[in-house]
Formats: C-alpha cells, structure tokens, sequence
C-alpha cells in the first residue's frame, strides 16, 4: 500500500491518519515481523490492522549459493502457498537483487524457462517489495534493483510501478538503480513513458529483424519489433535516459555475421547500448552457447558499426539462477 492509501484505510476505521508515517516506520526502517511490535500503536489499531493485513506476505524457503561466491538464490512461499524465487547478485560495486513480477509468465519465449507452464498469477506490489526488505532484513545491503526474475514485469504493470514508487520512496533506492526489463509489451512502455517512472528500461530484443524475432519469441506477433522500437525511443527521450537492448546469442540461430550486422544496422543513431547474453542452457531446450570466438567476432563487428555493447558474464548458472533458468517451482 502506498502511504495515501494507508491514511485513508485509517480514516475508514476511525483512526487518525497521522498513524500511516508510524506504522510505515515500522514496516520500512525497523524491519519489524508482527503487529504486536508497534509500540506506539493502540492495542485496537494493532488488532484492526492484523485483521486486515498480511505483515509479511513472503516466508523464506530455501537459499542456494553459488560455486562463485557471488551469487545467491531465494525461494520463497506466499500466502497461498505459490513458490517464488529472486536472486542476489553481488560485485565490487553492487549488490543487485533480481526480482520477480510473476508467478510463471505468459510470454513463452522459446530460449526461456520462466515460461514453459505458462503464468499462474501476478505478484502483488508487496511480493515485489518484500522479495528486497527480507533480504535486507537478513543482513543484506542492497544498492540495485533489476526486475529481470520470473515474469514479465509490464503484463502485471500496475504492481510493478506501485513497488517501483514503494523501493524509491520507503526503500531509499534511487530511480536509476532501479531497471525494468521487457520483452516488449508496447502499451505498457507508453504507460511507463506517460508515468515518467525514470527507471532504466531495457528491451529483450534478441533478434535484428520482424522475421527471426517472431520464430523465438511469441509476443512478436502482437507487438511488431518497428512498434516496439519507437515505443523504445519515445520512453528514451521523454525521460532523457538511454535504453538498453538485450540480445541473447543463441548458436547458429541469431548469432551469425549478417545478424551482427543487421542488428547494427537497426540500432544505429539510436541512444542506446546492447547487452550480450551468451545462451544459459535450460533443461528440455535444445539450443547451444555459441563458442567464445563466435562472441568475440559478433562484438567486433558491433564495434566497428560504432554500436555499444557489453557482454553479461554469466552468474549462478550452476544453482540454476542465472537468466531464463528461474523456473516455475512447484510446491510438494
Ligand atoms: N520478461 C522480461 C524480464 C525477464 S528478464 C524480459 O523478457 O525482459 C530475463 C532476461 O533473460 C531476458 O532478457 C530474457 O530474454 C533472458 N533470457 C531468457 N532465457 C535465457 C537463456 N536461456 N539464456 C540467457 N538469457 C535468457
């Protein structure tokens, strides 16, 4: 709930609605696990509020580490016994959590796990921001937030700007350590556009042309790519930040010179950087990492068309964390 919303809650019950700042304190800055540790709160105001809220929607399953030291899993349960995963990925200068929007997702991309039993639920804004203060609450200083989990963060958009404004506002975390990621959903970009979120934006983009993209990924059906990329740019230049296109090199499939080529051709004049994903190998998917070699040449080629990029050197393959390997996790 957002700080208004709660004030107006406690109108509704006959509280005063000063009562918000202290109970979003509670929540936010003192971390607490239950109603009753609000001190300073009337023994009826504790009661009515336990009545009708979940203080903590997420209880913490299982933590995988990975072999690098660097990389970290979560599982958690919800209220309605669904399983939901985020990742905490830690460098020299971040510690960035990968949350997740979804239960499943709709989009199926074919390279993907998170889609291969389709979507079960949203998430509600407080799964969102809760997947950050648990981990916070276990000690973990978090610096970035990048909705790269299970989900596609603008099939559930309302939620996703709700625990947007709710990590910058209570959270603390500035709008530019905060990045959405989309496969292209080209209404819910305008509707970021129009909020001026001022997030970071990135686009799953993984092919140079309308043609290969449809092959590997469905919502290209919907949402032709030309679409898609002037949605792109007007979200660039309304909120003066340059975007990210994410491009997943898959062996013998999108990753050739004239693809390198095409892609550069595309992305030229536009303010942007293309992000490199070698493949993760996904259990039932029979795609190929392309060798390093290949990569290296399909950078060089990038290079020499003036096209930004980096490579994403891959983290938590081996727990299953790193991207398109978060699956659907059933409960026993
Ligand atoms: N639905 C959003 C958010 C998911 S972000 C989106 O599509 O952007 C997860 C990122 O990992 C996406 O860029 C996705 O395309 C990419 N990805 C999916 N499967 C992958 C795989 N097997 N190897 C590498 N990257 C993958």
């Amino acid at each position: 709930m957002s700080e208004g919303e709660l004030r107006a809650w406690l109108l509704e019950v006959g509280e005063s609605s000063w009562r918000a700042k202290q109970i979003l304190e509670w929540v936010f800055d003192k971390g607490v696990n239950q109603w009753d540790e609000m001190t300073n709160l009337s023994l009826p105001l504790r009661e009515k509020l336990s009545q009708s809220f979940a203080l903590r929607a997420l209880t913490l399953v299982k933590t995988s580490d990975s072999g690098d030291g660097q990389t970290f899993k979560y599982l958690w349960r919800m209220g309605d016994q669904k399983l939901v995963e985020s990742v905490l990925i830690c460098s020299e200068e971040r510690r960035t959590v990968c949350v997740s929007s979804q239960v499943g997702c709709a989009a199926r991309c074919a390279f993907c796990a998170s889609g291969k039993k389709g979507l079960f639920r949203n998430l509600e804004a407080g799964e969102i921001v809760e997947q950050v203060l648990q981990l916070r609450s276990l000690g973990e200083r978090v610096s970035h937030i990048v909705f790269m989990g299970m989900g596609e963060p603008l099939d559930n958009v309302d939620n996703v700007i709700q625990a947007v404004r709710i990590l910058n506002e209570k959270v603390g975390l500035g709008k530019r350590r905060i990045t959405v990621s989309t496969v292209g959903v080209v209404e819910g970009i305008e509707r970021l556009t129009a909020e001026g979120l001022g997030v970071n934006l990135v686009l799953s983009l993984h092919a140079p042309n309308q043609h290969l993209r449809k092959k590997i990924i469905p919502y290209a059906r919907q949402y032709p790519l030309e679409e898609v990329l002037d949605a792109m740019e007007r979200f660039s230049q309304s909120s003066g930040r340059d975007v990210t296109y994410e491009y997943i090199l898959i062996s013998g499939i999108n990753d050739g010179v004239a693809e390198a080529q095409e892609l550069a051709t595309l992305l030229k004049g536009r303010q942007c950087t293309v992000n490199l994903i070698p493949y993760n190998p996904v259990a039932g998917i029979n795609f190929r990492r392309p060798s390093g070699t290949s990569v290296a040449h399909f950078r060089e080629i990038l290079d020499q068309q003036g096209i930004i990029n980096t490579c994403r050197y891959t983290k938590g393959d081996d727990i299953a964390a790193a991207c398109g390997q978060l699956a659907l996790q059933e409960s026993e």
